[in-house]
């Protein structure tokens, strides 16, 4: 692993945030509104980080939760 962009990357996880609190996200401090359902956490599982820290520092997760909400968003739509 000789990526410099890598470097200073926190690792997330995405796990399930069964709460729905607003806790405030773990890097930035930004107040969240975040939903029951999976979410980005450091590896800890129980604090949460917002979505533009974790384009920062996960962005392949947020495009795999993005991906998760325009399918539900067009659920209706879908066939399979
Ligand atoms: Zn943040």
């Amino acid at each position: 692993m000789n990526d410099e962009k890598k470097k200073n990357r926190q690792r997330l996880v995405i796990a399930h945030n069964n709460c729905a609190s607003n806790d405030p996200c773990a890097l930035c401090g930004r107040r969240l509104d975040a939903e029951v359902g999976p979410e980005l956490f450091l590896p800890d599982g129980v604090s949460i980080v917002c979505w533009k820290c974790g384009k920062e520092h996960a962005p392949e997760l947020v495009a795999m939760l993005r991906a998760r909400v325009a399918i539900l968003a067009g659920a209706a739509e879908v066939t399979w």
